[in-house]
């Protein structure tokens, strides 16, 4: 496809909790007319939906207008939605988070919207968008791994994004690290999300409380079972022991889970995103310790640790990246 006009091309990258949307520069460069919303999937898919292709419409017109561009200036939109799907139908098969089943979702976009339109793995598309524009611009090889709500990863291998043979790869979070370990949300037993997600943090975190440890975190919380992740990293911060602990457990879990990835793949960067960074040094420093302890050292040097340079914005650039990519063949 030719791109004669085309200036901009706009990122949507729909979470479980929020989506976002942004219009980015055909060549790269920061989103422009971002927005964020909350998701509301208990609303429904239609509405999801609506409000997505809103989004999209509003953040057009917002640029078009700024930038004085015509509609022919809008190449099309890439999506970031969890998965797994199908890229080539534009199909989520299912994701447990918005509970959507073999659902046209780039298409519904497309047609409502009236522009081309690609759909991939939000993950992975924020890992591409770390390697294209963010921290991992420098390098070839390239591992994320999201910390939310879930943890996604997506691996960028030689400047290529690694899709595998049914668009299932990147899967991180689902890394068994312990064969009989607790039950994560996939079916499985031991993955890394079970320990290392934000809602698991937080069970954690309440399970070593009904010990009767000495914390803050029942005081910040207001009550035992309203802790978050985001309550242990406010009490790690004013030096609660127990908590720092709960974060220390989280490190090692991540150590182990990411330890396999070095050694499996051997990437030049290990971008890390989501709220749970907001921890900072006391995040990094063990987790860098327990890889150290565990992947091969030739590995493990060549491999830096970073967060997320992209301001939250890698979904929406790596969505745009994934759009480049499958309609011109390059980014
Ligand atoms: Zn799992």
């Amino acid at each position: 496809m030719s791109r004669s006009k085309a200036d901009w091309i706009v990122g949507v990258d729909i979470g479980g909790t929020n989506i976002k949307v942004g219009v980015v520069p055909f060549d790269g460069g920061t989103p422009l007319a971002v927005r964020v919303e909350r998701t509301e999937v208990q609303r429904g898919a239609k509405f999801v939906v609506d409000r997505v292709v809103k989004m999209i419409q509003d953040a057009i017109e917002e640029v078009a207008k700024a930038e004085g561009a015509g509609t022919d200036a809008f190449a099309g939109i890439g999506i970031g939605s969890p998965g797994p799907l199908d890229r080539r139908t534009g199909t989520v098969i299912s994701t447990p988070n918005l509970g959507w089943r073999n659902f046209p979702l780039r298409d519904l976009i497309r047609n409502a919207v009236g522009l081309p339109a690609t759909l991939d793995n939000d993950a992975n598309a924020a890992t591409y968008g770390e390697w294209w524009q963010g921290a991992g611009r420098d390098v070839d090889t390239v591992v994320g791994v999201t910390l939310g709500t879930g943890i996604g990863g997506g691996i960028v291998l030689n400047g290529v994004l690694h899709h595998g043979a049914s668009d299932a790869a990147g899967e991180l979070g689902h890394m068994t690290i312990d064969s009989t370990g607790r039950k994560c949300n996939c079916g499985n037993y031991g993955c890394l999300e079970a320990y290392a997600s934000g809602p698991a943090i937080a069970a954690r975190a309440i399970e070593g409380l009904e010990a009767e440890v000495p914390s803050l975190l029942p005081e910040l919380a207001g009550d035992p079972n309203s802790i978050t992740a985001e309550t242990v990293y406010d009490a790690v911060v004013q030096g609660d022991p127990y908590a720092t602990e709960v974060l220390h457990d989280t490190a090692k879990f991540l150590g182990v889970g990411l330890a396999n990835i070095i050694n499996i793949i051997n990437p030049d960067l290990l971008v890390i995103s989501g709220g749970v960074t907001k921890a900072g040094d006391h995040l990094f420093e063990p987790l860098r310790a327990e890889i150290r302890k565990r992947a091969f050292r030739v590995a493990e040097q060549a491999c830096k640790i970073v967060p997320s340079s992209l301001n939250g914005t890698a979904g929406i650039i790596g969505a745009v990246a994934c759009f480049k990519k499958e309609t011109y063949g390059s980014v």
